[in-house]
């Protein structure tokens, strides 16, 4: 688990060290970072294969590489970019995955911050699984 990483300031470095990490573990090939000091939402680019964070992301770095790595994920297992629904069942079912990984436990993924369909899958989802509140 690495948990650590969430309560300390995500810096590009360990950005990287997160897409690295998460790609080995759900073997899928590392996005590459664009690393952006004016991006303020986040994106997931699949012609260039990278995800683009910087610290004005307002999700927060972490809540941010969380959510466009899951669009890398539910994008290898569909084998589909699957716009213009990018937020669709399966991504929420990645992007719980990721969380699941990152955290150690889905509940603690900010949830709060994500497009209300998301959100509600989310949540929904953690009650059906009772798994723990976030502290
Ligand atoms: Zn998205």
């Amino acid at each position: 688990m690495t948990k650590k990483y969430s309560s300390e300031p995500m810096t590009k470095q360990k950005s990287r060290a997160f897409l690295n990490h998460m790609a080995k573990k759900f073997r899928i090939p590392a996005p590459s970072l664009n690393w952006s000091n004016r991006e303020t939402r986040g994106s997931a680019d699949y012609y260039d294969y990278s995800i683009k964070v910087g610290p004005k992301c307002w999700k927060g770095i972490i809540t941010t590489l969380v959510h466009e790595f899951a669009h890398f994920l539910s994008y290898q297992r569909l084998n589909c970019i699957c716009s213009p629904r990018p937020h669709n069942r399966q991504f929420v079912d990645a992007l719980w995955d990721v969380a699941a990984a990152w955290y150690g436990d889905p509940a603690h993924y900010d949830w709060e911050r994500e497009y209300p369909s998301v959100r509600a899958l989310g949540l929904k989802r953690l009650k059906i699984f009772n798994v723990s509140k976030r502290s």
